[in-house]
Formats: structure tokens, sequence, C-alpha cells
């Protein structure tokens, strides 16, 4: 029987989505449907370790969905589904955290990171999140998970309890392995290429979402950073020249253009020049993506058909696991 591998990856609709979602994960998500049994969600629970309005996290989630299907997630081909409508999530996140350490979750530099930036609000969720993330994980029983250098860290604690649970009760769950694209696998804010374009800081003035009219798209890339040396030169420099090296990848991956391709294209001709290609590629590789996300979006029908079988089918592989696991820590069946 030819058993298709499992893959599994999710966003917060914490904001909306930006070019690092997209360049970063969600570009590469619609190659994997065709070889892989995929699992695509949205990550409603995680959004609340951070304060949401309800009624803009309502449409976020809807919104992500209607781009999801967009930028070429078939529902006939994947599983997409929202967390909070697979109970299973939360379940076996309870159980994981009994086997996580606080000496390990301390060590998250996403909880720093979000604590400092959270300073009046920081609650259990945010410090214990990583184990619900190894619950969205091993739910599934995925071989490998598609996730930025941000998550690296994620990811490892998830095989760390895998190793620790298993190790008592047998082979419960299958070691999950991180899989982290090259290319476009960390896209930085446009005004300060030393941090991740981030959609739900609202410190980030240099993010472009994935809806942005073209014309603020535009603005955005002509008032980009790009360095201060007197080279004014494009040229691929990451240690030297960040901005300019992460409007590269932007521009690489929105043309599919070499480095060395675009060195040439803009030899001489400097930044003025580079700023608004790089906007212009970028509208135009959004373009059909709006066009399409704007049309499922007005089709509040077909959508809840696509979240409502896609929980469905995500239970059912959930339950499994979940099932598995209760029976192994000693609950008794219902
Ligand atoms: P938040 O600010 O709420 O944490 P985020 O923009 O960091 O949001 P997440 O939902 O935390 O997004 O991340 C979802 C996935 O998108 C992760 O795999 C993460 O690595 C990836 N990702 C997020 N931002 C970028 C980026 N700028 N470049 C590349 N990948 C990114
Ligand atoms: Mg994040």
């Amino acid at each position: 029987m030819d058993e298709k591998k499992t893959m599994l990856s999710g966003i917060k609709p914490s904001g909306d989505l930006t070019l690092g979602s997209y360049l970063g994960p969600l570009h590469h998500w619609p190659k994997m449907i065709e070889e892989y049994d995929c699992y695509y969600f949205m990550a409603d629970l995680h959004a609340i370790t951070v304060r949401q309005n309800p009624a803009d996290l309502r449409r976020r989630t809807l919104e992500q969905l209607a781009q999801y299907i967009a930028c070429g997630l078939d529902p006939e081909k994947c599983t997409l589904f929202i967390q909070s409508h697979v109970h299973q999530h939360a379940e076996l996140g309870w159980v994981l955290n009994c086997y996580a350490m606080f000496g390990e979750l301390s060590r998250m530099t996403q909880f720093k990171d979000k604590s400092a930036r959270n300073a009046d609000n920081i609650n259990g969720g945010l410090f214990t999140y990583p184990c619900l993330m190894a619950a969205d994980i091993l739910l599934y029983q995925p071989d490998f998970i598609p996730v930025g250098d941000d998550q690296r860290q994620h990811v490892e604690l998830a095989r760390n309890i895998v190793q620790r649970f298993n190790g008592v009760y047998g082979d419960v769950f299958k070691m999950p392995e991180p899989y982290i694209p090259k290319v476009g696998a960390r896209i930085m804010s446009l005004t300060n290429p030393a941090a991740k374009m981030s959609k739900s800081d609202n410190g980030d003035t240099g993010r472009v979402t994935l809806m942005d009219d073209p014309n603020v798209i535009m603005k955005q890339f002509k008032r980009a950073i790009t360095d201060s040396d007197t080279e004014r030169c494009v040229r691929y420099d990451p240690e030297n020249k960040p901005g300019v090296a992460n409007l590269m990848t932007i521009y690489s991956s929105a043309t599919g253009r070499s480095f060395a391709e675009i060195e040439r294209e803009f030899d001489g001709l400097g930044y003025g020049k580079f700023k608004p290609a790089v906007g212009e590629a970028v509208v135009e590789m959004l373009r059909p993506i709006q066009e399409e996300a704007r049309r499922i979006m007005a089709d509040k029908a077909y959508l809840e058909g696509v979240y409502r079988a896609g929980a469905e089918k995500a239970s059912r592989t959930a339950e499994k696991t979940l099932r598995k696991v209760y029976k192994k820590v000693g609950f008794v069946a219902r």
C-alpha cells in the first residue's frame, strides 16, 4: 500500500499574514500537498497567549483560511482546520505539560521575547505553549514539520518530550523531524533588518501584509532600509548589508532569479531602481492571491464547509493518538 508521509503546520491568527508568513512557510506548502498527507491549521488557541480583540481574532481566523486556499492549498487535497475545533489539541497539550520541565520551558527564547514585549501579561499560556505546540505536532504523528528558524527550539522540545514519554510508555509518539527550507527561510522587517518581519509586533513598521494595497506595498519598499555604506550597490552580503540581502531574498523568491542574476540586473543602478523593482515584483506575486482570497472570503458557506470537513478529518486522526496516550498514562476508558 502506498502510504503517504504526513506533514503538519500552522500559523497563529495573531495578526494579518505577512510577506514573511508567505515567503517563509506558506508558499512552500502547496508543493507539499501532492506528495504528503498534509494538515494545515489556524492556531487560534496559540493566538490568545497574547490578548486579542475577539472580533478581530474571529475575522482573521477566517481570512487566514481564505488566504491559505488562495495560496494554493486545495481543501480537496489537504486537511485545513481551525485548531480550537479539534479539542484533542487542548487535551493532549495538558498531558504534555506534565512531561515538560520548568527549566526547559524557561529556556525558550520565544518566551523571553514575548514576555519582554508583553510585560503586563506574562501569563501561564505564554510559558507552556510549547507543550501545546508539541501536542499539535504529535497528535498527527507527522514524519516532519516545516518550520522557520524561530521555531526550531520548540521542535527540539517536542523531541525531548517524545523521548521522555516513549521512554516510560513505549513507542507512543513518532519522533518529529524539523524541515527548514533554505531560501526565504527568514524575511526581516523592511525597517529593521535585524528583526524578523512579524505579524503581531506593533513596533514593526516594516511589515507588508498579504492583502496590502499595491500602493501601500510600493511605499513600504521605497522606504525600506538598505545600508549606510557608501558603496550603494546591490550585492548579497548579509553580514554587512543585511537590509539589501533581505530585499534580495524577497526579490529572488518573487522572481525565481538567483542572487548572481540580481546583482547583474542592478549593476550600476543603485538602490533607487532596486527598491521599487522589489516592490513591483511583490505586488505582481500577490495580485492573484489577493483576488482569489477576496473571492473566497465572500463565500461564507464554502468556507464553513471547508473548516467543518477539515475539523472532522483532523479529529479522527487526532483521536487515535489521544486515546492511546490516555490509556498509557492510566485514564479509565470512557
Ligand atoms: P507572532 O508575531 O504572533 O509570533 P509570527 O509572524 O512570528 O507571529 P507565527 O504564527 O509565530 O508568526 O509563525 C508561523 C510560522 O511562520 C512559523 O513557522 C514561523 O517560523 C514563520 N514565520 C513567521 N515570520 C516569519 C518571517 N518573517 N520569515 C519567515 N518565516 C516566518
Ligand atoms: Mg512567532
